[in-house]
């Protein structure tokens, strides 16, 4: 029934009709988002990229599982809202630019206080070793707690809910909801899975509820971990691992000077229904290849194919997911080499499991929960998409290129990120290879003619050079100067004069093979290098321009002898080593511009 009722929901949100579930618009769904605010969220730890120290190299943008890094320009940001604390961009960053800051100056001052209660999960055994966990607990006490749990009170609560959720007959699939990066995932991507995320409380917001019970409404809560994420409304201050070392050497305390053995009763350490995240020990070991009621999936690749089963009303059972193999495999504690090392760790600094219940048995707190919809509002409008995809061009088969060198898998998620200003065009690769392309296309080509740029030329003036050395063909060099152009732009302006310009490079381009090369040298001066030609051809050439450039004055309402041009020819000579073949070709045009232009020498 449940089910029922929350697919309804689900379609009620999906069609705009929904009451009952918050609905949280990311960014406006037209144009980019506004530059991303960071804020603390529900006094968990941040996630900020150390500005001075990172170089732009988008190695965490790779990373990112929620699209959480935003790229402006040089300058790379977590955006706060999106990140779900998974920590994968930390080790992803080859400069050491990621930060995790939590609350260290308010936890610092509650433990100074001495009221305050510090929860201080198993993880902390595979941090702080070689030291025991014993010293690490006598150190907290130390420096000022009141007291140290370690997280198991809120696994064995959040176990009893499972429980009673695996008892029930009526659920067709029930996706485990312990870890807040499924969670927000979820929430974020794959809105369709939501009515099957189980309504449990995460394990840290139980202990927290629980321990307000225990100690008082008012009494401060100190979170120290790796699970990092919102929901623990309940807590004061959320501090790293890291943080809280820096909190022991503020309040001058050494882990290492304390005894081994516990100083004072311990609080409640043991397990008595749950495993580690939550989990009730007794649906964990309905884990085997043939359970229909119960699977296990590692990863967050998993998530899309039980979106599918979901739209297809597929039941699944009890799906197991952990975005890695638990909060021991979480970045901040180390490299993934080093999982089975820390679980050793952890798991022989655990207690003996208790025979008995471990929590009161009338506590009669509610560890239940809903969980609010995130309007997907990073999508953008679908021919903005599109734009985007055009402008980073297509394979020659049409479709996109989808290559994934951007750090997103498609090139339409690229071009969402890209609208709501959490990315740059220069993340893409392709796209980068076409403007470099068309960029050596510009510099080769003279904007205003079309002819080839003086640099071009003069790269293939020195081919041409080593060729004719190397095989003995001759070839030559037309140097072409418009008579009186300056008197022409003077009197016409700049405009008309231009026009004669492309008039005459049209001429030009006419005049010369597809193997020949006719160059803008600068102003109203052309040089053309025609291959395998000697320099009585070269002659026979510069004379069809000489004519062709008469004809242009009057074609573009000049009068008469108005536009003409002198040309100076050269030809190279394979056997004389040395020659300027430019300054011989030079020198001819001065010849042919001394009888008065309009001529060629
Ligand atoms: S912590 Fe995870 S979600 Fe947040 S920015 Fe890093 S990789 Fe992205
Ligand atoms: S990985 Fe990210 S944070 Fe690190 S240097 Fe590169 S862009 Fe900067
Ligand atoms: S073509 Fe560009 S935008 Fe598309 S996936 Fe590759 S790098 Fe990303």
């Amino acid at each position: 029934m449940l089910m029922f009722q929350y697919l309804e929901e689900l379609h009620a949100l999906l069609t705009g009709s929904c009451s009952r579930f918050i609905l949280v618009p990311l960014s406006s769904p037209r144009g980019p988002a506004p530059r991303p605010r960071l804020s603390r969220r529900n006094r968990s730890v941040l996630f900020e990229i150390n500005a001075p120290k990172c170089v732009g190299c988008l190695a965490c943008v790779r990373v990112c599982p929620a699209e959480a890094v935003a790229v402006d320009g040089a300058a790379v940001s977590i955006v706060d809202e999106v990140c779900i604390r998974c920590g994968l961009c930390v080790p992803a960053c080859p400069h050491g630019a990621i930060d995790t800051v939590g609350d260290l100056a308010a936890a610092t001052a509650l433990a100074a206080r001495g009221t305050a209660v510090l929860i201080l999960t198993v993880e902390a055994a595979a941090h702080f070793y070689p030291h025991a966990p014993e010293q690490v607990i006598n150190a907290c006490y130390q420096a000022g707690f009141r007291a140290v749990h370690h997280g198991v009170l809120g696994d064995e609560l959040v176990a009893e809910e499972y429980v009673k959720l695996w008892a029930d007959p009526e659920w067709g699939t029930l996706v485990r909801s312990t870890c807040p990066v499924i969670v927000e995932t979820i929430r974020h991507e794959y809105p369709e899975l939501v009515p099957y995320l189980a309504p449990v409380k995460t394990p840290i917001a139980a202990e927290a509820q629980y321990l307000k019970q225990m100690y008082g409404p008012d009494v401060p809560l100190v979170y120290a971990g790796v699970c990092l994420t919102d929901g623990v409304e309940d807590v004061d201050a959320a501090i790293t691992f890291e943080e809280l070392e820096r909190l022991l050497l503020a309040r001058d305390v050494t882990v290492s000077e304390q005894p081994a053995f516990f100083e004072r009763i311990p609080e409640e350490r043991r397990r008595h229904l749950s495993t580690a995240g939550g989990m009730p020990l007794p649906v964990l070991q309905e884990e085997h290849q043939a359970s229909r009621r119960f699977r296990k999936l590692r990863g967050m690749g998993g998530l899309g194919a039980l979106a599918r089963a979901a739209v297809e009303e597929v039941d699944l059972g009890f799906v197991d997911i952990l975005p890695c193999e638990g909060c021991l495999d979480h970045p901040l504690l180390g490299p993934p080499e080093e999982l089975y090392w820390r679980r050793q760790v952890v798991v022989e600094s655990e207690p003996k499991r208790s025979a008995l219940p471990v929590l009161e048995p009338d506590h009669g707190l509610d560890v239940s929960r809903g969980f609010a919809f995130v309007r997907n509002g990073k999508r953008p409008p679908a021919d903005a998409v599109e734009q985007v995809i055009e402008t980073i061009g297509r394979t020659p088969a049409g479709t996109p290129w989808d290559c994934g060198a951007c750090g997103y898998g498609t090139c339409a998620a690229f071009a969402a990120a890209l609208l709501n200003g959490r990315a740059t065009y220069r993340q893409c690769a392709p796209y980068q290879e076409r403007r470099l392309a068309a960029a050596e296309r510009e510099a080769a080509v003279d904007a205003l003619t079309g002819l080839a740029t003086y640099r071009v030329l003069q790269e293939r003036l020195a081919q041409e050079i080593a060729r004719s050395e190397r095989s003995g063909d001759p070839f030559a060099v037309m140097f072409v100067d418009l008579d009186h152009f300056k008197r022409l732009n003077d009197g016409y302006g700049h405009a008309r004069g231009n026009q004669v310009l492309q008039a005459v490079g049209r001429e030009l381009h006419e005049a010369v093979r597809s193997t020949d090369i006719a160059a803008r040298f600068g102003g109203d001066e052309f040089v053309v290098i025609l291959v395998r030609t000697n320099a009585a051809g070269g002659l026979r050439v510069a004379e069809a321009v000489r004519r062709a450039v008469e004809g242009v004055g009057p074609n573009l309402g000049f009068a008469p002898g108005e536009v003409t041009a002198s040309l100076g020819v050269a030809g190279y000579e394979p056997a004389r080593k040395g020659q300027d073949i430019l300054d011989a070709a030079d020198r001819a045009l001065y010849r042919a511009k001394a009888g008065g232009g309009n001529a060629v020498a």
